[in-house]
């Protein structure tokens, strides 16, 4: 039998998150294969050949899977792009993106646009990067060709996507592309909320965050998430939830969880740890769609993270210019911009309402690689990658936006004090950031398909 690869590093703190829980240990890992050998006791003798990193009590986390991210990039590259995208989430822990078919230009919705957007990820990435496909009216026959070349899933809206080379689907589009998706075991991920009760709401304008919050109402999220569990139900159908805001839903969708359907849902940092009750008049900067909803709102969703209703935290990351956040909530780009701040925005919360860091790795790192079928990702366990984040969970930083590696600085987090400060991110066995700095020019990334089932 191949006794397998030596280890030539050796990660060991006082606080490792496995799968089992918090504990000592130290971490063999072959840097030259890219993954973890073993799981081992603290104290055990570091094998001749092998560098230890000894990181105290600064504890040692699977690097976090974040399956939302709008790199923009190629098209709106002065909004964002992968070379600014995976520093900045290197800075944050993140070790593995996926990006959203949408505000790139083109957008994913055909080969030919994924293989133009590999082209530009593959020389910049300093992080491992997925990519979502699009479902847009008349690219049916897309989609497996799509999936194929190994897209994670699907991405579509059932109203405006913000971007008018990115448009919606009908309901008659959703099924026929469901169908579609279902056929050959895909994933589609959904932007849930109803066109025709945001078009009979208050049109937002001006700068009062009140009336843009009354442009978005939960019963539009509430009515698309009730339409998209009957159609999943109906074509046994695997979908996904996105940027959950409307804490109503959630009875909604444990309750058809309950009895079979495969739908699964996501929140993300703004709406586990702002509140409209905070946004300032004209700052827009908190805008995104669906909205950061009432204090109310917000405890209710971290009921559903307790309860395991709520599968995954992601970013959302959909950052702009800085003159495209004008100080009208009907005229502003709608989008937050968060990749390397979300570790630190919902450790923050979590310590605060008694979650722990095994709660964190589970939200942010080992539920959304499964989500996306990563094997390899998502835990730190033997056979995995050895892509890690060190937090030092009790102590404390203020958000400079100039700080952030993110092409464009505005953040709806600017002056908090957050808790969690990331001292280095590993991928593949190799530090790529260093307090919050990446340790180098050269992007090592890796381009990721999706995995066939097992
Ligand atoms: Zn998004």
């Amino acid at each position: 039998m191949d006794p397998g690869p030596d280890p030539d590093l050796v990660l060991r703190s006082t606080r490792v998150i496995t799968p089992d829980g918090p504990r000592a240990a130290s971490v063999a890992v072959s840097a030259a294969e890219g993954r973890i050998l073993a799981v081992l006791p603290y104290d055990t003798v570091v094998p001749p050949g092998a560098r230890l990193e000894s990181l105290g009590d600064d504890v040692l986390l699977p690097g976090l899977v974040d399956t939302h991210v709008h790199v923009n990039d190629p098209g709106r590259t002065d909004w964002e792009g992968f070379a600014t995208a995976t520093r900045a989430a290197a800075a944050g822990g993140v070790t593995t993106l996926v990006d959203m078919p949408l505000n790139s230009i083109p957008p994913t919705t055909d080969v030919d646009a994924l293989e133009v957007k590999r082209a530009v990820a593959r020389s910049a990435a300093h992080i491992d990067v997925g990519f979502w496909g699009g479902a847009i009216p008349g690219n049916t026959a897309d989609l497996r060709p799509l999936h194929d070349a190994g897209v994670l899933g699907f991405k579509c809206f059932l109203l405006h996507s913000g971007v008018d080379e990115f448009p919606h689907l009908d309901p008659a589009g959703l099924g026929a592309a469901l169908g579609e998706i279902a056929g050959f075991g895909g994933l589609l991920i959904v932007h849930a909320e109803d066109p025709q009760l945001i078009e009979s709401a208050p049109p937002p304008s001006g700068p009062r965050y009140a009336d843009f919050l009354a442009s978005r109402p939960r019963a539009a999220e509430n009515r698309a998430i009730e339409g998209l569990v009957d159609l999943a139900r109906e074509l046994d159908a695997r979908v996904h939830v996105l940027h959950l805001s409307s804490a109503e839903s959630l009875p909604r969708i444990a309750a058809a969880r309950r009895e079979g359907v495969r739908i699964t849902v996501e929140t993300c940092p703004h709406f586990l740890t702002l509140t409209a009750e905070e946004v300032p008049d004209g700052a827009t900067e908190f805008k995104c769609c669906p909205p950061i909803r009432e204090a109310a709102n917000r405890d209710a969703l971290w009921q559903g993270m307790a309860d395991g209703t709520i599968d995954c935290v992601v970013s959302d990351h959909s950052p702009c210019t800085a003159d495209l956040k004008t100080d009208d909530f009907g005229q502003a780009w709608g989008g937050i911009s968060s990749l390397q701040l979300g570790l630190p925005a919902i450790w923050t919360e979590a310590r605060r309402r008694g979650h722990t860091l095994a709660d964190v790795v589970r939200w942010m790192s080992t539920a959304p690689a499964a989500l996306v079928g990563l094997r390899h990702k998502g835990a730190i366990e033997a056979g995995r990658d050895a892509d890690f984040a060190v937090l030092a969970p009790e102590e404390t930083f203020t958000v400079d936006p100039a700080a952030l590696h993110h092409r464009n600085q505005v953040t709806a987090y600017a002056g908090k004090t957050l808790h969690g400060v990331v001292r280095s991110t590993w991928l593949r066995g190799h530090k790529i950031a260093d307090h919050g700095a990446p340790t180098g020019p050269l992007p090592t990334g890796r381009l990721l398909e999706r995995q066939p089932r097992v």
